[in-house]
């Protein structure tokens, strides 16, 4: 339903929650944040509303990369198992994702059979299936891509990996997702009012792109690797 990330030098799991609590008009049944430190990734989850949520963030947990969401389910009941953020069975892998993964029966059987999967949505099959292609030797870049060439349906996506905590990969088709740009910082939102608080500057994402997202850059290519280079826009929020 709704997605933000942040990369930068502030506290990210304050601007986060904002950002969610900016979406919250929207309805969802539960909601969850990953930062990212040196120290790997922390989750938390929650079913209901951004507040709850709030209450079980780790005040102490100092990250200053992260991704959230509030979910509104399509595949598997609103429980804390089925809140995003979802992880790969290793827990190097952490994604969030908007939208409806059409043929996603069909890769858990051909593709997952050998994994145990925890939850019940359509997403968990998403970052199991990068999990497999990089323990199968790709960068995590080109099994991003690769699964993302084998998705049918609706998708916008945030996904750390606990191996590169300078990046948040990015993806869309479909759904929507924007990236905004800071000094120092760059943000990923569904929607510019989540991130307005930090920035007004937006890149559009099209549908089958994929985004390299760190703290200085932001790289937008295709699914096939071709480089696609994209002016800022200034967006103006609605009265
Ligand atoms: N299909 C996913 C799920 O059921 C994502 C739903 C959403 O867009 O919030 O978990």
């Amino acid at each position: 339903c709704g997605i933000v990330g942040y990369i930068g030098l502030n506290d990210a799991k304050e601007i986060l929650l904002r950002g969610l609590e900016k979406l919250e008009y929207r309805g969802y049944d539960s909601a969850g944040i990953a930062v990212s430190n040196a120290g790997g990734v922390s989750l938390f989850k929650s079913k209901g509303r951004i507040a709850d949520l709030r209450d079980i963030v780790d005040e102490s947990t100092e990250a200053q990369t992260g991704i959230g969401h509030t979910r509104w389910a399509t595949h598997g009941v609103p429980n804390v198992t089925n809140a995003h953020p979802h992880q790969d069975a290793s827990n190097r892998f952490t994604l969030v994702h908007n939208g409806v993964i059409e043929n996603y029966d069909k890769l858990r059987r051909e593709e997952l059979a050998d994994v145990q999967l925890v939850s019940d949505t359509d997403t968990e099959i998403i970052v199991q299936l990068i999990a497999k292609f990089v323990f199968g030797g790709l960068t995590t870049e080109e099994a991003f891509a690769k699964t993302l060439r084998m998705l049918h349906g609706s998708y916008a996506i945030a996904m750390l990996d606990e191996e590169e905590p300078d990046t948040i990969f990015v993806a869309k088709n479909k759904s929507p997702l924007l990236v905004g740009l800071g000094e120092e910082f760059n943000v990923v939102a569904s929607d510019a009012m989540a991130m307005f608080q930090v920035t007004d500057q937006f890149v559009e994402l099209h549908d089958g792109e994929m985004v390299i997202v760190t703290r200085e850059n932001v790289r937008i290519r295709t699914l096939n690797g071709e480089t696609i280079s994209r002016e800022p826009y200034k967006a103006e929020l609605d009265a």
